[in-house]
């Protein structure tokens, strides 16, 4: 009986290999909250994460990622032509983030004035609108740099708690800079978005990396690159600032993935897929 068990056993193990050769699939990242996983897989097969259809490149590149507070288990289903699927679960970790409580604000400061509302829902709506676009730049595989040397000020996932309400937490990797320091990409892009003076982020230039990745930066005080221009990793695109509702100059660079908020700095660890 156990003979029996172990032999069905090896056969079985024999046919999950098989399979997994058919379906080649590699993943490099950090399944965690704010986490960025690449993966690559014969361009023939179709890739599926919680039943959506991800894009994969003509060299079977593709990208997903975790939002800050992310608590679900996600299903990535590889399908080859043949028809043969590769699952895997993926259950990103849970964080703790940096949490700061402030007492005592003044009204005026928690209630812009509707006119600044306005204008600030206009802002969001853009920049909606320019984390929304799908190309098939394959920029984000091959790995970021960061866009200024400047020591880390600010933290992804932070978050302010005023009077003990709770602000919208940070989503940017924020880096110490001088008026004027430059700004290189962090990868190749196109510029997408480049408006000098929205009303919290001031001076705010989007770049498309491919596939629902981009790059932000806020705050900045001059651009050198227009919406549509292609950019090169480590080209200067912009200069840092303190433009928008900034304290002082700092560069606040964000990754997104679509609308969902990644941790640049799990971007920059993740390593390219050869
Ligand atoms: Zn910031």
């Amino acid at each position: 009986m156990f003979k029996m068990h172990l032999l069905i056993g090896l056969y079985l193990s024999c046919i999950t290999n098989t399979y997994a050769e058919d379906i080649n699939i590699k993943l490099s990242g950090e399944v965690k909250q704010g986490g960025y996983i690449l993966g690559k897989t014969s361009p023939k097969n179709l890739v599926k994460l919680d039943g959506k259809i991800l894009d994969v490149s003509s060299s079977g590149d593709f990208v997903l990622g975790f939002s800050r507070d992310d608590k679900k288990n996600h299903t990535l289903i590889i399908t080859n032509p043949e028809g043969k699927k590769v699952t895997k679960t993926l259950i990103p970790k849970v964080r703790q983030y940096k949490i700061q409580r402030v007492e005592g604000i003044a009204k005026k400061i928690m209630q812009p004035n509707p006119k600044a509302v306005t204008r600030a829902k206009l802002d969001s709506s853009q920049v909606r609108a320019a984390r929304e676009i799908t190309s098939n730049l394959t920029a984000f595989s091959k790995g970021f740099i960061a866009p200024i040397k400047g020591t880390i000020t600010g933290v992804y996932g932070s978050q302010r708690y005023y009077n003990g309400k709770p602000k919208s937490p940070h989503y940017g990797l924020d880096y110490a800079g001088d008026r004027g320091d430059p700004v290189k990409a962090p990868a190749d892009g196109i510029v997408t978005l480049n408006v000098s003076d929205m009303f919290y982020s001031g001076g705010t230039m989007i770049i498309d990396h491919g596939h629902g990745i981009t790059s932000s930066f806020l705050h900045l005080s001059d651009s050198y690159v227009n919406v549509g221009d292609k950019v090169k990793q480590g080209e200067i695109i912009a200069a840092v600032g303190s433009s928008g509702r900034a304290t002082g100059p700092h560069l606040d660079w964000r990754i997104n993935w679509f609308q969902i908020r990644l941790d640049p700095m799990l971007v920059l660890k993740t390593k390219p897929i050869k």
